[in-house]
């Protein structure tokens, strides 16, 4: 510690001391943080690059103490009274300790200055704020051995709780990446080696070369869409020496070249993608995005051994000196970068489900022991096997029906809804293949992903779309979700605007779509409809086309309800609008009796209720519970479908452009006019050529006119009323 006879700024002194140190003891850079672990550099000034990955905890330590001898025997002469400095290498030993403690701790500072004869009174005249958090080595990948984790040169991924004794340090939050200037000592807490930091700043990763990005705009410049990225699959082939992934070195780039957020339809909507690669073991689905992380030399890629909530998101620890805080995981330490989670079928459904919301809403919250908050707007793709049904051995793709039907045991529906894309991976790479590309070179502008790359992250641009183009994203959502719609595998969703929105701004940007001045990223139809039939060629070949065909079949539609509304309305002879009247109530009732059904709608016994009731459980609409009826499966279906079109735009409006008024629209008009206007499409005249018979305004269909008439005559359809 150091001593001084007049009052001077401690803070000063303090600066004055660190740049003493500095010349007599340079500072070494090092390469990666696990390196002050060397026994090299103890009590050293080192920099290095690391990732903030806990919440700061602060304390107030003393920094500077004024010391007097109250010694006042006659044979005591010293009467000295002094100010003392602390040395910062003494700030930790003040960290979370009780009073009595931190008096103990000062008296021994102030005693190695005093005589032992003396008295002392000892008082804190200047406090500091110092910052404990933890921070890790920043790695582009990370494995699982035994219990410890480690990155690709075979280093400890080891976590370091550091002091941070720069005051003015602001915005420390978990993910950020930070260079941090300091002396490498023991932990007084518990003898660990750290850092007591006295300078930290903010690395900017997102430094690129805007030549790089120009040349390779240049390029594309005389080609479309299909033939950027067609260039790309092949020269990336040839970079990765990995063939026929094209679809997932796609899902890969879309991922990771995915705007932080979008303005769309008036709103800032977050756009990082989330996205699935799912297959066997050996058809170079990870290894096609290691890659691609290596060609970009950026974002990380996990193994699944680290895949749990605790990995991922983040856990509650102790620190040596028994605080809690948040240890946020690699989700966080990935804020607005990527993030790979290989052998995400690691991770239970339940577990996928508990961070779906976190990935949603782009941010973490661990309410355990520690309270703590990070933002994880991270980029991301979940690589895996599919699992059998009892969601934990790994099956084979073959082993299912369709491909698409390899996420069942894997995801929950709602996780399903919320992946923006995903690809299947089925066949095995031939060796042959492989030897074809071995020898070819790669285009060097390949490279230049990594200048684009940042300038991507470093959200330096607007994405624009136009009116036109969003009709187009419009358009195309509605031909996806007719397709592709099933409810047991969401890949298509109500949303599916938003999901291609995002992923054609994605596409626009791989593309190199700037205006002149490189600030506006312009999406194009062009953009949007690559990236339709891009979906609609995976899910196709997913089988979820068909999947989705079948449940179709067990859903009502307005034709279905046609049909059932014609068959009451002959059974009972009732009005259309009676019929449909009839329907809403059976669907309300929690028990359907049959004289209720006769007051409601005055209908005979007879003649009208029992015959209504034997067609409609007939037809599986109501089933015999004892006493009663009760709704059944196709009930439960067209109730929904009542539901859902009474809430639609279509209930507000007529056809007629004349809003409805509100009695109409409670008494289900809008319905009505639907079957109507079906009834009006099903109502033809024929005429017979041969004969010259005539069949005017009838519901009959040629086939069926034919079948009756006369198979040697040409029947033909006169008119259709509108
Ligand atoms: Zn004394
Ligand atoms: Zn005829």
């Amino acid at each position: 510690m150091k001593k001084q006879e007049t009052l001077t700024e401690p803070f000063e002194e303090i600066a004055r001391n660190v740049k003493l140190e500095n010349i007599t003891d340079p500072i070494i850079p090092l390469e990666k943080l696990n390196q002050i672990d060397d026994s090299k550099y103890p009590n050293k000034t080192i920099q290095v690059n690391a990732v903030i990955a806990s919440n700061s905890v602060s304390y107030n330590v003393p920094s500077e103490i004024n010391v007097q001898c109250t010694n006042n025997r006659k044979e005591h002469f010293c009467r000295r009274d002094e100010n003392i400095i602390l040395d910062i290498n003494e700030y930790p030993k003040f960290v979370e300790v009780q009073d009595y403690k931190r008096e103990q701790i000062l008296n021994q500072i102030a005693k190695s200055s005093f005589s032992s004869d003396c008295s002392l009174n000892i008082e804190e005249i200047k406090t500091i704020t110092i910052k404990r958090l933890r921070v890790r080595p920043v790695v582009s990948s990370l494995y699982k051995k035994a219990s410890t984790f480690f990155d690709d040169d075979g280093n400890e991924w080891t976590a370091y709780d550091v002091y941070v004794i720069q005051e003015d340090a602001k915005n420390i939050e978990a993910g950020k990446e930070i260079r941090i200037t300091g002396q490498v000592i023991a932990d007084p807490k518990n003898g660990k080696v750290t850092i007591l930091v006295s300078e930290l700043s903010f690395v900017d990763d997102n430094i690129y070369d805007l030549e790089n990005i120009k040349e390779l705009s240049k390029f594309y410049k005389t080609k479309n869409v299909d033939e950027i990225m067609s260039w790309l699959s092949k020269e990336f082939e040839k970079y990765s020496k990995i063939v026929k992934r094209e679809n997932v070195t796609e899902l890969g780039l879309l991922s990771m070249f995915s705007p932080l957020h979008i303005e769309f339809e008036g709103k800032t909507i977050p756009a990082w993608l989330k996205t699935v690669v799912i297959g066997d073991s050996t058809t170079g689905k990870s290894e096609t995005i290691r890659q691609l992380i290596v060609l970009c030399r950026i974002g990380q890629i996990i193994s699944g051994e680290m895949s749990s909530v605790a990995g991922l998101a983040g856990a509650s620890v102790q620190a040596g000196g028994g605080q809690w805080f948040t240890d946020f995981g690699v989700l966080v330490l990935n804020d607005k970068k990527f993030l790979a989670i290989d052998g995400a079928h690691k991770l239970r459904k339940d577990e996928i489900d508990k961070l779906a919301e976190a990935e949603r809403n782009g941010k973490i919250a661990i309410n355990k022991a520690a309270k703590g908050e990070a933002y994880a707007r991270t980029r991301q793709i979940k690589i895996l096997n599919p699992l059998d049904e009892d969601g934990r051995t790994t099956a084979t793709m073959d082993s299912f029906l369709f491909p698409v039907n390899s996420l069942q045991y894997s995801f929950q529906i709602q996780s399903i809804a919320r992946i923006d894309l995903c690809c299947f991976v089925t066949d095995d790479v031939d060796v042959k293949d492989r030897n074809v590309i071995s020898h070819q070179q790669h285009d060097s502008k390949l490279e230049h992903l990594s200048d684009l790359i940042r300038f991507v992250w470093s959200n330096n641009y607007n994405v624009k779309f136009d009116d036109g183009v969003i009709q187009e994203i419009l358009d195309q959502a509605i031909f996806l979700e007719n397709k592709f719609k099933s409810e047991e595998y969401p890949l298509i969703t109500n949303d599916q605007k938003f999901k291609l929105a995002k992923l054609s701004a994605s596409l626009a940007v791989i593309t190199c779509s700037f205006d002149d001045t490189i600030s506006n990223v312009i999406v194009t139809k062009e953009h949007v409809q690559y990236i339709s039939k891009l979906i609609d060629t995976e899910y196709t070949k997913a089988g979820l086309e068909k999947i989705s065909k079948q449940n179709k079949f067990d859903q009502i539609d307005t034709e279905k309800l046609y049909d059932i509304s014609e068959a009451i309305i002959s059974k009972t002879h009732v009005t259309r609008e009676e019929s449909i009247e009839i329907l809403s109530w059976i669907t309300k009732q929690s028990k359907i009796i049959r004289d209720e059904l006769m007051d409601e709608f005055a209908l005979s016994r007879d003649n009208q209720a029992q015959p209504l009731l034997t067609y409609l459980k007939n037809e599986k609409i109501i089933k015999t519970s004892r006493n009663h009826y009760s709704i059944a499966k196709k009930g439960v279906a067209i109730a929904r479908f009542l539901m859902d079109f009474s809430a639609s735009s279509a209930s507000r409006v007529a056809k007629t452009d004349t809003p409805l008024t509100d009695s109409e629209i409670k008494r289900g008009v809008s319905i009505l006019s639907e079957l109507e206007r079906l009834e009006r499409l099903k109502i033809h005249t024929f005429k017979c050529n041969d004969c010259n018979s005539e069949w005017k305004n009838t519901k009959e269909t040629l086939e069926e006119i034919t079948k009756n008439h006369n198979s040697e005559h040409s029947i033909v359809m006169m008119e259709v009323l509108s």
